[in-house]
């Protein structure tokens, strides 16, 4: 019963709190080379979050499996056109976007299963690593709305997909599932994005990291947590996010879980999760265009 008392509470804090644009529009790569981690869920339900607290948020599909752009409500059956024809033909970026049915101001860019094939076909191509970088460029110059954060999906691999994706971005979200080897793997994704802060990308850094799956009846969660904690004390979100039945059903409805079950759990987390990333990529001046609320 006190539960749901806290939960209501939350969600009331939550709701009451409107969140503040960033200075300039937050590119940022969710990434880990692991499967299964969280990584799409924590791209949709992040941006799911922004959106509905009143920010312009562009989800990228990167991934062919198009499980971000199912999770959106968004078509991506073979015949639309896509984020491969972005990548692959050049096609601007505005011409693939759609709107989220369920929430005002989210963006996305859907893929379709075309993309497994695109990892060869990039190949051969002149620029193959800044593709999507100069699609997000331009339609950030003529999108008439300002959009305040672009969330890019990855696939879980290192290939060009992910490369693309790590050029593009300045920041890499890595969620961190609170399991057996969370942390394998973690020095290879960190020396390959040192590999493209040296040759394509000065800009790139891991500006955030959110632990997932987490059960606070374990002490393995509150081992791996500790364990990230220690190595990344200043990116690491204070919030976690709990393992929830309501998370992995959302995507089967077409939803992230903020809009299938607003009260639960992972709802709330998510969305503490999006209010802890937006606050600290909050301008240090205040936006002139915002009222000051202590006026
Ligand atoms: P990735 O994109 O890294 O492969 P997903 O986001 O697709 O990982 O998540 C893998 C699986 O775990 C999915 O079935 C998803 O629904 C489930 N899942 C993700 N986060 C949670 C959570 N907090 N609680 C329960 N299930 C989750
Ligand atoms: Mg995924």
């Amino acid at each position: 019963m006190r539960a749901v008392v806290e939960e209501r509470k939350k969600k009331r804090d939550l709701d009451a709190r409107p969140l503040p644009k960033p200075d300039h529009t937050r590119i940022m790569t969710v990434a880990n080379q692991k499967g299964g981690v969280g990584k799409t869920t924590t791209t949709v339900n992040v941006a799911a979050a922004l959106a509905l607290a009143g920010l312009r948020v562009l989800v990228v599909d990167l991934d062919p499996q198009g499980n971000a752009s199912t999770a959106l409500g968004i078509p991506h059956h073979a015949e639309i056109t896509s984020i491969y024809d972005v990548l692959v033909d050049g096609t601007p970026l505005e011409e693939i976007v759609q709107p989220c049915p369920d929430i005002d101001g989210l963006l996305c860019a859907p893929a379709t299963i075309d993309l497994a094939g695109s990892e060869i076909e990039l190949v051969s191509l002149v620029a193959r690593e800044t593709r999507l970088r100069k699609a997000i460029t331009a339609y950030l110059e003529n999108t008439p709305e300002r959009i305040d954060y672009v969330l890019i999906d990855c696939p879980p691999s290192l290939g060009l997909l992910t490369v693309n994706a790590f050029v593009a971005a300045e920041e890499v979200f890595i969620p961190i599932q609170c399991e057996y080897y969370a942390l394998e793997g973690l020095s290879q994704l960190l020396k390959n994005i040192e590999l493209i802060r040296t040759h394509l990308n000065p800009e790139l850094h891991v500006s955030t990291i959110l632990l997932t799956m987490y059960d606070a009846r374990t002490r393995l969660s509150a081992q791996v947590a500790d364990e990230v904690r220690g190595h990344f004390p200043t990116q690491t979100l204070r919030g976690t996010v709990p393992r929830s039945v309501r998370v992995s059903e959302a995507p089967s409805h077409g939803q992230t879980v903020i809009t299938y079950d607003p009260m639960s759990t992972g709802a709330l987390a998510y969305r503490e999760a999006a209010a802890e990333l937006a606050d600290r990529g909050a301008t240090a001046q205040p936006d002139p265009e915002e009222k000051n609320p202590d006026e």
